[in-house]
C-alpha cells in the first residue's frame, strides 16, 4: 500500500514539475497596451510566450507567475502590442524583379533626373543604373523619352520601373545593349509594345507593359533566381519592420512561381524567412488548364512557413490603360468599355473546377463588371459544388455598382482592397476620374465601408510593389488612409482634401481586424494567427504608441519597434534594444 501512495506522490511531483516547466515562458510583455483583435477580451496588459505559442493573455500581475530566470521580460510602458499584420494581397518577390535601385517617386521630371544622376554618380562601379517609382502624370500619353536620360547619362545603360511596374523607361545604351531597333517586332502588339517614334518609327526608350520591359530588362540583366534571391534577401527587414508577419503572395509575374517558391523555401531552410507565405499560382491565359500546375506547386511546396495553394486568376487590367472592365464605357473613350481576360463562362467553368478541387481563387477583378463577373463565378462553383469551408476573394474590387455591395457578405466572399489607393493623388485625380468620369468615380471607388457595413469581410494588403502614385509595404500607412481618405503627412497633390465617396471611411477597429484576423482568414491562418489568444502562434509587434490615443493623421508616423514571428524576433527597432 505505501509502495502505491509513493508512487502516486511521485507522479504528481512529476506532474507539478512538468506544469511550473511548462509555465515558464520564454517571452513576457508587461504593462502594455495589448489590443488582441479577439472580441471576447480585446484589451489586456500582458502576454506570454513560450517557444512558437501564446500561452497567457491577461493582467501583468498574473503574468508573473510565467517569469523564471531564463524569461526576457519586455516591459511595455504603455507601448501598444498587436497581432502582426497579415498582408491579404501582397508581391514580395516581384519587389525584388521591379524595385531596385533607386526611389523615384516624386512629383516633377527634375527631382526624377536628379535623383537619378545624384545616385549614378555615387555609384560609379555600377555597370547599370537602375531605378524604381517614376508616375505617368509627370509625362504625355507617348511616355517619357531616352533623350532625357541621355542628357544625364549617355555612357552607362539606365533601366528605371514605372510606380506601377507595368511599364519603363531606358536611354539609348540600353536600347543598344537590348538589340532594339526600328525593325525588333513588339512582344505583344496591341498589349506590349516599344514606344517608336511617329516619324522616324525609332523607340523613344518607353516600354510598355511587362512583356516589353521584360525583354529588355533580362539582356541588360539576366534575372536569374540567384540574383532575385540575392535582391530579396537586401529588401526582406522591410517586412517585419512593417510588422507584417504572414502574406498572401498574389503572383510572381516575371520571376515564376518556381524560382519565387524556391526562394522563400530557402531561406525557410536557413531560419532567415520572417513571415508565413500563401502563395498563389497566377492565371491570365483561357488556353491553359491551371489546375495540374497549381496542384503540382501544392504538392512541391508545403512546409511550416510557405504553402502554394490558391489559384490567382486575372479578370481585367486597370483603368489607366483602359483595360479594367466596366458595366458601362469609359468617358473619355467611349468606344470601350474594356474587354475581360475570360469569357464569362470560361470563368465559370475554370472557378467551378477549381473550387470542386478543393483550391481558393483569388480574382484580380478591378473594374465593377469585372467584380460583377468574379461573384458570379463564386455563385456559380457555390451552386455546382458540395459545401466546403470555401473562401473566395476578389482582389482589388476598385469599382463597385450597388447592385454588387450586399453579395460579398451573401456569398461570404472576401473584398481584399489596396485601401491606401484610397487618397486624392494626382494619378486618381487626373487619371482615374477622367477616364471613368465624376458620376461613376465619384459614387463607385474603392467603396470599403459599404462592404463592411453590408455584413462583408474586408481584407488589407498593399499589392506592393505595385500602385498608382505611391508604392508602400506599410500597413499602417493602409490604416491612416483607410480611416481618412486623404494624402499622408499632409500632402496635397491633387488638390482635393477627402477623396470621394465621402461616407466611405473606416474606424480603427474596423481597419484593425482587417490588417490581421480577417487576411488571415482569407489565407486559412485565422486558426494560428490573427489574434492575440492563449494557443495562437506567436506572431507579435510592438509599436511605440497606442493606435487609440493618438490623432488618425499620425498612424503613419508610429514605429513597429518589434517584431516577433513564431516565437522569434524577426525585427527590433535600436531605441528598443
Ligand atoms: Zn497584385
Amino acid at each position: 500500500m505505501q509502495y502505491r501512495i509513493i508512487t502516486i506522490s511521485f507522479i504528481a511531483f512529476l506532474l507539478s514539475v512538468n506544469q511550473v516547466m511548462a509555465s515558464t515562458a520564454d517571452f513576457v510583455f508587461t504593462g502594455g497596451k495589448v489590443y488582441t483583435v479577439n472580441e471576447t477580451q480585446p484589451w489586456a496588459e500582458a502576454v506570454a510566450v513560450k517557444g512558437n505559442k501564446i500561452i497567457f493573455v491577461g493582467s501583468s500581475s498574473d503574468a508573473q507567475k510565467h517569469i523564471s530566470d531564463n524569461t526576457r521580460v519586455i516591459k511595455l510602458d504603455g507601448k501598444m502590442l498587436l497581432p502582426g499584420f497579415v498582408e491579404g494581397h501582397t508581391h514580395p518577390v516581384v519587389g525584388a524583379l521591379a524595385t531596385v535601385g533607386v526611389d523615384l517617386q516624386f512629383d516633377s521630371i527634375e527631382e526624377v533626373l536628379n535623383a537619378v544622376k545624384t545616385y549614378a554618380d555615387a555609384n560609379p562601379e555600377m555597370k547599370i543604373i537602375r531605378g524604381f517609382g517614376w508616375r505617368y502624370p509627370l509625362f504625355p500619353s507617348t511616355g517619357p523619352t531616352k533623350e532625357q536620360l541621355d542628357k544625364i547619362i549617355p555612357d552607362r545603360p539606365v533601366f528605371l520601373m514605372a510606380v506601377d511596374a507595368h511599364s519603363a523607361w531606358t536611354n539609348t545604351m540600353a536600347l543598344e545593349k537590348a538589340g532594339i531597333t526600328k525593325n525588333t517586332p513588339d512582344p505583344q502588339p496591341g498589349f506590349s509594345h516599344y514606344e517608336r517614334d511617329s516619324v522616324t518609327g525609332e523607340a523613344t526608350g518607353y516600354l510598355v507593359e511587362v512583356p516589353a520591359l521584360l525583354a529588355v530588362l533580362v539582356k541588360l540583366q539576366p534575372q536569374t533566381k540567384e540574383r532575385i534571391a540575392e535582391e530579396f534577401e537586401k529588401l526582406l527587414p522591410q517586412f517585419p519592420a512593417a510588422g507584417i508577419t504572414s502574406v498572401f503572395d498574389a503572383g510572381m509575374t516575371g520571376v515564376g512561381e518556381d524560382n519565387g517558391l524556391e526562394i522563400y523555401r530557402d531561406l525557410e531552410r536557413k531560419g532567415q524567412l520572417p513571415m508565413r507565405v500563401v502563395a498563389s499560382f497566377y492565371h491570365n491565359n483561357p488556353d491553359v488548364d491551371p489546375l495540374p500546375i497549381l496542384k503540382k506547386l501544392n504538392k512541391t511546396y508545403n512546409t511550416e512557413l510557405v504553402k502554394a495553394n490558391v489559384l490567382k486568376i486575372n479578370v481585367d487590367g486597370g483603368d489607366a490603360h483602359y483595360t479594367g472592365v466596366f458595366l458601362q464605357p469609359y468617358a473619355d473613350n467611349p468606344k470601350t468599355a474594356g474587354v475581360p481576360v475570360f469569357t464569362p463562362e470560361q470563368l465559370n467553368k475554370m472557378v467551378i473546377a477549381a473550387d470542386a478541387a478543393g483550391f481558393d481563387c483569388h480574382f484580380h477583378a478591378f473594374g465593377d463588371r469585372a467584380v460583377r463577373m468574379a461573384l458570379d463565378a463564386v455563385e456559380a462553383a457555390i451552386k455546382t459544388n458540395p459545401k466546403r469551408d470555401r473562401r473566395h476573394t476578389l482582389g482589388h474590387v476598385a469599382y463597385l455598382n450597388d447592385e454588387d455591395v450586399s453579395r460579398f457578405a451573401e456569398l461570404n466572399v472576401i473584398a481584399q482592397m489596396s485601401v491606401q489607393w484610397a487618397m486624392p493623388d494626382a494619378s486618381l485625380l487626373d487619371v482615374s476620374r477622367v477616364r471613368t468620369g465624376k458620376a461613376i468615380f465619384d459614387t463607385e471607388f474603392q467603396r470599403h465601408r459599404s462592404i463592411v457595413d453590408a455584413g462583408g469581410k474586408l481584407s488589407f494588403g498593399t499589392d506592393w510593389p505595385a500602385a498608382a502614385h505611391y508604392s508602400t509595404t506599410k500597413p499602417l500607412e493602409a490604416i491612416e488612409v483607410a480611416m481618412t481618405r486623404k494624402m499622408l503627412r499632409g500632402e496635397k497633390d491633387g488638390g482635393m482634401d477627402v477623396l470621394p465617396p465621402l461616407n466611405e471611411l473606416l474606424t480603427l477597429e474596423q481597419s484593425l481586424k482587417s490588417s490581421t484576423i480577417i487576411p488571415a482568414y482569407q489565407i486559412h491562418l485565422d486558426d494560428k494567427v490573427g489574434s492575440i489568444e492563449v494557443g495562437k502562434l506567436a506572431d507579435l509587434i510592438v509599436l511605440d504608441k497606442n493606435l487609440f490615443d493618438i490623432k488618425t493623421e499620425e498612424i503613419n508616423q508610429v514605429k513597429v519597434l518589434m517584431t516577433l514571428m513564431n516565437g522569434k524576433v524577426t525585427h527590433l527597432d535600436e531605441r528598443f534594444k
